[in-house]
């Protein structure tokens, strides 16, 4: 069996070898552009045929067919500020206040809608540190305590902002060690922060015990619910005391992000961060009065922003409703545990941790077979496979469109298992072989560097070819790629 992979799309109607484009001369037909994106769309992943565990969050067609119909109705506005559009304003609120009562939020409890989770988590660092600058004791306080687990997102933030994360061991069940956490919080410390759940595992950390910590140093403790702050409420109700409490009825819990484009089933570009009160929430609202445009005022990260995400994201809740999320929970739960059963059904395969929702992570047994060669063969069989390390493993979210596809797949990972035992020499090939050694390089910069190298020869400018200019960036390289950079990006973390 080949595992070749290559980084160019075999599409024809993309441009791998990158030529740069002009802004064509005479506007082309509605009817050829629109076929042309099409064209260009054939060779996406093909989610709808359930063969992708992660990224489109789809409930069904009509579902779809509404939030399409929400677009239209709102693809003009710029919700630029809070007070610019009424209608889209009164959705924001809206969305706020169901998040927090779903939450458990107090009379008090607030937030605002971002972008993503990752502007959730971006604005909750800048709150907590603007909050810590207000008074002169906290001025000193720079440092995150958080699990291995936690969303880059966090280090991303912390590096944007001038924090550090200091990372938190996990136990057994890889879940946040608590007593591990303790022992790193020192002067500096800002702020704990924990996940419900962890995306690697689906596991939820051991949040009881955070909140109590949290309220015994006097510390912020924010719950990064981006994946499950929409799903586990219904797999709560739908099995009451299946979930230990994680949101704000822990009194140590001072903010939570939950995304309304995971499991709220919006459009992509919405999430909820919500802060237990307005104490902490009045440092993230940014104002500055000099400028000669005006005075300028935003609550969120971005300035002109789409209305879109947050029509849609009041309409799926509108449309859904507890009972909606309710069902689609219980589907996908269902499916689920079949998927899960299955995969312990064979010797060699086992779950890592307990997760506490429809994630899940699975590896072989002592690596035997080699996991990642179980990845590849499932890759050539169709299905998308996201790779997870420390330890290697298979990761997968299970969503509505993925339930009709989970026999075959259980039949194709037990050949991929029977392929693999068979075959140790495909170790040294694929993905397995790139991850392999990446694994075995002791420097993570050197593994980083050649990920920045992926990035550079994807965007940068093409080569002039008569100009004998030297060529920027490695575009060189692009003509004929080393193998290692198509495995590479098929490695990178969805
Ligand atoms: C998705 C996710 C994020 C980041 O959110 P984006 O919407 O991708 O920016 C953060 N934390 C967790 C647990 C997530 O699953």
């Amino acid at each position: 069996m080949a595992f070749q992979y290559s980084p160019f799309p075999q599409n024809p109607y993309l441009h791998p070898m990158k030529s740069r484009k002009t802004i064509p001369m005479k506007g082309q037909p509605r009817e050829t552009v629109l076929a042309n994106m099409e064209a260009m769309k054939s060779s996406d992943p093909n989610w709808a045929e359930g063969r992708t565990w992660s990224l489109v969050y789809h409930v069904d067609d009509e579902h779809r067919a509404l939030l399409q119909q929400t677009a239209q109705l709102f693809i003009s506005e710029s919700y630029a500020n809070p007070f610019a559009v009424e209608s889209i304003q009164q959705m924001e609120l809206d969305i706020i206040g169901m998040a927090a009562r779903l939450l458990h939020g107090e009379e008090g409890t607030t937030g605002t809608m971002t972008s993503g989770g990752t502007e959730s988590i971006l604005l909750t660092l800048y709150t907590y540190r603007e909050w810590a600058r207000s008074n002169r004791t906290g001025k000193k306080k720079n440092e995150l305590v958080a699990p291995a687990t936690i969303h880059p997102a966090f280090e991303k933030a912390a590096h944007l902002l001038g924090l550090k994360v200091r990372k938190v061991p996990l136990d057994n069940h890889y879940r946040a060690d608590i007593e591990a956490m303790e022992k790193l919080i020192g002067p500096k410390t800002l702020l704990l922060a924990v996940s419900a759940p962890a995306y690697p595992h689906g596991t939820l950390d051991p949040i009881e015990k955070a909140s109590a910590l949290a309220l015994r140093y006097g510390l912020p403790l924010h719950v990064d619910a981006c994946i499950g702050g929409f799903f586990l409420p219904w797999v709560e109700k739908l099995n009451p005391g299946s979930i230990p409490p994680w949101d704000f009825r822990l009194a140590g819990v001072t903010s939570i992000s939950a995304d309304t484009h995971k499991f709220g089933y919006g459009a992509k570009g919405s999430s909820v961060l919500l802060f237990r009160s307005m104490n902490h929430l009045r440092h993230q609202f940014f104002i500055t009065t000099d400028w000669p445009g005006g005075i300028y005022a935003s609550s969120t990260l971005l300035g002109s922003r789409s209305a879109i995400p947050i029509a849609t994201a009041w309409a799926a809740m509108h449309s859904l409703g507890q009972e909606g999320y309710q069902n689609i929970t219980h589907n996908i739960m269902d499916g689920c545990a079949r998927l899960r059963a299955g995969i312990e059904a064979m010797p060699e395969m086992e779950t890592l941790g307990q997760p506490c929702m429809n994630i899940l992570a699975f590896t072989t047994r002592q690596n035997k077979p080699d996991i990642f060669v179980v990845a590849d063969f499932l890759e050539e069989k169709g299905w998308i496979v996201d790779r997870q390390q420390r330890p290697h493993s298979i990761h997968l979210t299970v969503m509505q469109h993925n339930l009709p596809a989970i026999g075959q797949y259980l039949h194709d990972l037990k050949a991929a298992i029977a392929f693999a035992q068979k075959n140790p020499q495909a170790k040294a090939q694929g993905s397995a072989a790139v991850y392999g050694l990446m694994a075995r390089i002791p420097f993570r910069s050197l593994v980083a560097s050649n990920v920045r190298q992926l990035f550079e020869d994807l965007y940068a400018p093409p080569v002039k070819a008569k100009t004998g200019r030297q060529p920027e960036g490695n575009n060189q390289q692009m003509q004929n790629p080393p193998a290692w950079m198509g495995w590479l990006n098929r490695l990178l973390s969805r």
